[in-house]
């Protein structure tokens, strides 16, 4: 998910070239991580291209389709080779369903439509609904399993940041 997360913030970095009607954000470019401890709930929130209605549908709701890929095809052979995109399967966030009873998306486009709740509890169906998240980006809410709820102590959080992100160019910032 974190690095979902600086794909979408690193695609966002190549539309602003050309496009300057993209929302902006009065943040730096950055992953954000929060827990709540107390309902076992991580967040995780970027603000990068965020995903308009369809991006959510065909992108989180099917396994196996790379929105990623599918802009990594478009750039030039330059851009390629500048870009720091990651994801390319397909699969890497239907897996967190194997730690989490139910997974909430809020995203909200950088090309200005409105703002989408995606909620799935990873049993193949999911419901999409109106969201008030105002910023731009992505909002993840992973709900824990009760056997799974190491994932919400931060010596865990830190520890898989610094093997699987570390090569992220983005600041990764953990709120406790
Ligand atoms: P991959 O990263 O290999 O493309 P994933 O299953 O991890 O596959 O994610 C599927 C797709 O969902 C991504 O390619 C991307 O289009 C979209 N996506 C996932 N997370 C985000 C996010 N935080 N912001 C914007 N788009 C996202
Ligand atoms: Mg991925």
């Amino acid at each position: 998910l974190i690095s979902n997360a600086s794909d979408a913030v690193d695609k966002l970095r190549f539309e602003e070239i050309t496009n300057h009607n993209l929302l902006k954000s009065d943040k730096e470019n950055s992953v954000t991580i929060r827990m709540d401890k107390e309902n076992s709930v991580l967040f995780l929130e970027d603000n990068g291209i965020g995903m308009s209605k369809e991006d959510l549908m065909n992108n989180l709701g099917t396994i196996a389709s790379s929105g990623t890929k599918k802009f990594l095809e478009k750039l030039s052979e330059q851009d390629k080779k500048d870009s720091n995109l990651i994801g390319q399967f397909g699969v890497g966030f239907y897996s967190a369903f194997m730690v989490a009873k139910k997974i909430i998306v809020e995203s909200r486009s950088a090309h200005g439509d409105s703002a989408y709740k995606w909620t799935s509890s990873g049993d193949g169906s999911y419901t999409i609904e109106n969201s008030s998240k105002e910023t731009r980006g992505t909002l993840i809410e992973i709900h824990l399993k009760d056997e799974e709820k190491e994932f919400i102590e931060d010596w865990r959080i830190r520890g898989i940041v610094k093997k699987y992100s570390d090569y992220v160019t983005y600041p990764i910032f953990l709120l406790e």
